[in-house]
Formats: C-alpha cells, sequence, structure tokens
C-alpha cells in the first residue's frame, strides 16, 4: 500500500524580528525556503527515500547563505566556522552526524558518509575530514563560508559581551536549517545542518549532531529536527523525548511536540521550536519564540512556507 508523503523543512528560529523584516529580505527567505521544499519533494514525488528526500532538502538550504548552515554559517570567537550535522533512519534507527567541522560544503551529506561507510555514528575533527576526501564529497574555502552579515554579528556579540550583555536579535544569535520526511512506504527521517550560535566557543558543539536533541527518527512514531538553544535542546533530549511521548504516551504528535517546546523548553528558559511528522503523514511545526522559518507539503496539497506565528 503506498501512502501520501509528507515533508517539512526548516531555516531556523534565529528570524529577523517582525520590526526589523524588510519586504525584500522576507521574500529571498520565502523564495529560498520553498526551492528548499520543492527540492525534497521532488524526490518523495518520484517516489524516493525519506531520507533522500531531507538530504536533498537540507543541501539546498546549506548552499543558500541566507541561513546558518554550510554557506553562511556563523563565525565562533576565533572568527572561524565549525559546522555540525546530522541525519537519521527511522526504518533502520541507523544515524550518522559530525561535530565542529569545517572545509565540506555540505556538512549534512558527511553525517551520511559517517551513516554509510563507517560503523560510528558520530565523528568530528580529522577523522570526520579524512572520511569527507575518502568519500569524494567537495569542500569549499573559507571565502565560500564567508558572509559581511555573519561577520557583523559576531563583532556584535563581541561587543555586547565585553559588556556584560548577550546578544537578543535572534536573526544575529543563530539559526540551523532541517529537514523531515515521511515517503509512501512509510518511512521516516530526518536532517539537521548548522553553524552553531555566533560568538561560540571553539569546540562547542549544540544539539544538532546530538541524536534525540536536534535530530531523531523512529518509523514507530516520529521523525523530528530542531532549531534553537542547543544546549536546552540537549538537556531536555528534545527530539526523543517527542517520539517517547508519541510512541509511549499515546499522545498526538501535536500534543507531544508542542508540550515539549511550548512548556518544558519555555519552563528552562529555551528559545526555538521543531519541525516535526509522524508515521501518518502529520505534520507540525510548533516554536515558542518570535518565529521559525519554515515550509511543509503533504501529497495532494499545495507547498506552504511561514515566518511568524499568525502564518
Ligand atoms: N540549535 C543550534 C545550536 O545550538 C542553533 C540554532 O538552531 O539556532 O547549535
Amino acid at each position: 500500500m503506498t501512502l501520501p508523503y509528507a515533508l517539512a523543512i526548516h531555516g531556523g528560529a534565529g528570524v529577523m524580528p517582525r520590526a526589523s523584516m524588510t519586504p525584500e529580505f522576507s521574500k529571498e527567505c520565502r523564495a529560498a525556503l520553498k526551492r528548499a521544499v520543492a527540492a525534497g519533494e521532488d524526490v518523495l514525488h518520484r517516489g524516493g527515500a525519506a531520507l533522500d528526500a531531507a538530504i536533498e532538502s537540507v543541501n539546498v538550504l546549506e548552499d543558500e547563505p541566507l541561513f546558518n548552515a554550510g554557506r553562511g554559517a556563523v563565525f565562533t570567537t576565533d572568527v572561524t566556522h565549525e559546522m555540525d550535522a546530522a541525519v537519521m533512519d527511522g526504518a533502520s534507527r541507523r544515524a550518522g552526524a559530525v561535530a565542529g567541522i569545517f572545509g565540506p560544503r555540505n556538512p549534512v551529506t558527511l553525517a551520511r558518509a559517517v551513516m554509510e561507510r563507517t560503523d560510528h555514528v558520530l565523528l568530528i575533527g580529522s577523522g570526520a575530514l579524512r572520511l569527507a576526501r575518502d568519500a569524494g564529497l567537495p569542500f569549499e574555502e573559507p571565502p565560500y563560508f564567508y558572509t559581511e552579515r555573519r561577520r557583523r554579528a559576531l563583532e556584535e556579540a563581541l561587543a555586547l559581551r565585553a559588556n556584560g550583555q548577550t546578544i537578543d536579535d535572534p536573526a544575529l544569535r543563530h539559526g540551523t536549517v532541517g529537514a523531515v520526511a515521511r515517503d509512501r512506504s512509510g518511512n521516516l527521517a530526518a536532517a539537521t545542518s548548522t553553524g552553531g550560535v555566533t560568538g561560540k566557543l571553539p569546540g562547542r558543539v549544540g544539539d544538532t549532531p546530538v541524536i534525540g536533541a536536534g535530530t531523531f527518527a523512529d518509523n514507530r512514531s516520529c521523525a523530528v529536527s530542531a532549531t534553537g538553544d542547543g544546549e536546552a535542546f540537549i538537556r531536555l533530549c528534545v527530539a526523543h523525548e517527542i517520539d517517547a511521548r508519541v510512541r509511549l504516551a499515546g499522545q498526538t504528535l501535536e500534543q507531544a511536540a508542542a508540550g515539549v517546546v511550548m512548556d518544558d523548553l519555555t519552563r528552562i528558559g529555551g528559545s526555538g521550536g521543531v519541525i516535526a511528522v509522524d508515521a501518518r503523514g502529520n505534520v507540525t511545526t510548533p516554536f515558542n519564540c518570535e518565529g521559525m522559518y519554515r515550509g511543509w507539503v503533504v501529497e495532494g496539497d499545495t507547498a506552504s512556507v511561514a515566518i511568524y506565528h499568525d502564518e
């Protein structure tokens, strides 16, 4: 029996606040989100696998300098980029992830290589880069990843920090990209990729590559990709907590995701959101902050993209 496919993507909770959003920037972001939905949907429409669809969407978002992943990643305090990414296949519960890497054009593709070409789940450092070279993945030089917007965000973060303050503009502070999909065979998958948070200490790893925190997929319940304050997402095991509520507590996907994001995350002072799809193809995208760049499509319907709450 074939089932209708479903796909959701996000370009992170680090959105431009509504007060400073311009029509041009909003248009650019929405167009990029549409391209990412279309890329993943194309795979699903041709009968492809959820994992391929999720990675295809994330590749588009990584190549897009608007979002904090791949090209356009934020800077560490050393003015370097360190990227994290993960994939998980809900059918086999196999997963792959990389942390703190720099060089590969598409960190999420390297995460997939970890899953498919090694016995491990998480690789860092020179070993991760060696795998990328062995797998023939494309590398880029620093100018490819450099964006003036992220450089200015770092200066601002460091200036505020010198005064004992923290950056409160989400667009300057953080961001991530991700996708979750359910294919026509009923398989679920999740993929997430990020530059982390602006002005992070070199060596800091967020929730994205931590399986069960920022990325998770299990055919029995749901696939989840998160964005927001990584440390809070790790402490709450957000993605796995949503899975557990669906699988063990009998909650609907919407109840489970909203409970974790709106209640638990808010309670510990964390900000952000998730995109999630369940085994029945339901999609939910809760966030407890001003906005989350996002898009979704269910087979038979037209694709939607949105940034703020009331869309
Ligand atoms: N969760 C990411 C991290 O902490 C950042 C984000 O999604 O905004 O690395």
